[in-house]
């Protein structure tokens, strides 16, 4: 398929400028105030080192938007390197002063996939977050397809009733964008089996699994208005198909992607942060579930952005709300050129099937 080649293409020219990681290089940490099921808890970060996600390392070349694998050591890394690293990271911050606390480990990837963290490791981790005695909830990612019986049950003999929350890149509810605009590989249904498996399996065995999704906000080859909609009709499809919690994440320009090179030509622009908050405050009102909505990149060249009036204010109101889920109120000058763009931003929208777009 032309996006697929075309994303490897982009991937492999990356790969030959990319700098050698060490696993420790890989790695990082923060701890910070969280909006956790059971209200706001301190929660830990954790960037775990990995080889890099599968999906972005094989012939398909990975996402369209997402540049995480240039960030990892694209070799295997040995059981004991991660978990030394694991517990350097640990040590480093006070998680005996609370009662509470959620542990976010990401893989840069699929945590759930056993070649991109090695299930020692995994089982490992897992283990000595259990052991801390007041960790409450531990959230990871993974692609659905290791999203499995088998995988989930071993997890779930480690964890116990401890909240475990598996998050999914489902992007968008629609197969056609998420196939043929970000190069997903995967389709409604699969998305939808995983999230069955994990309520059934935590149902069946007395477990504590929950299902989120992440949805990008603005993907390539989309309007304004187009992607606001879609992103709306998104959270009503998690909703209707028994997601636990929604995370938006608006376009930021990744180094080496496909977006990257239609943002150099001028054919692609990262949404405009009001769109961020109308989506968010629509999805408050009509979707009855927790709803988040990350403010990376806010308010730089490469990522969502207002003016600068209002960048930095709107970032504010938008990282605390996340915490007490409120709507976002405001108002700024540049409003009406944003609401300019999402009437006017598809007049001249090609109908052409992007299949057909010379991207070279
Ligand atoms: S978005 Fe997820 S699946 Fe896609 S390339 Fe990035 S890490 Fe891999
Ligand atoms: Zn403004």
């Amino acid at each position: 398929m032309e996006i697929e080649n075309l994303t490897k293409d982009i991937r492999n020219r990356a790969f030959e400028r990319k700098k050698d990681k060490t696993p420790d290089q890989v790695a990082a940490s923060w701890y910070n105030d969280d909006l956790t099921y059971s209200g706001v808890n301190k929660t830990l970060f954790l960037i775990l080192p990995t080889p890099g996600c599968s999906w972005a390392l094989g012939d398909a070349g990975g996402c369209t938007m997402c540049s995480y694998v240039s960030d990892c050591t694209l070799e295997p890394i040995e059981s004991e390197d991660i978990l030394r690293i694991f517990n350097n990271h640990l040590e480093r911050f006070p998680l005996d002063e609370e009662d509470e606390i959620a542990v976010k480990l990401f893989a840069s990837g699929s945590f759930l996939n056993p070649y991109e963290l090695p299930k020692d490791a995994r089982d490992e981790i897992l283990k000595t977050l259990v052991n801390l005695g007041n960790v409450k909830e531990i959230i990871v990612e993974s692609r659905p397809e290791y999203v499995t019986e088998n995988v989930l049950d071993e997890i779930g003999e480690i964890v116990g009733d401890i909240l475990f929350e598996v998050s999914i890149g489902l992007e968008t509810y629609n197969d056609e964008t998420r196939l043929n605009k970000i190069n997903k590989g995967f389709t409604c249904k699969d998305f939808e089996n995983a999230v069955n498996l994990i309520h059934d399996i935590s149902d069946n065995k007395g477990y504590n699994f929950k299902a989120k999704a992440y949805v990008f906000v603005k993907p390539i080859f989309l309007s304004e208005k187009e992607a606001i909609d879609e992103a709306i009709a998104t959270a009503e499809y998690c909703e209707s198909v028994g997601v636990d919690r929604l995370s938006f994440c608006p376009a930021t320009i990744h180094g080496g992607t496909l977006i990257e090179r239609l943002w150099r030509q001028g054919a692609y622009q990262p949404p405009w942060i009001w769109s961020t908050v109308e989506i968010i405050n629509t999805v408050r009102k009509t979707v009855n579930i927790p709803s988040l909505l990350d403010t990376s990149g806010f308010g730089s060249r490469r990522g969502p952005y207002n003016c600068k009036k209002c960048n930095k204010e709107l970032k504010h109101r938008i990282i605390s709300s996340n915490l007490d889920q409120s709507i976002i109120e405001y108002d700024c000058d540049c409003k009406d050129k944003w609401l300019a763009d999402v009437s006017c931003s598809d007049m001249n929208f090609s109908k052409t099937f992007n299949k057909h777009v010379p991207l070279y």
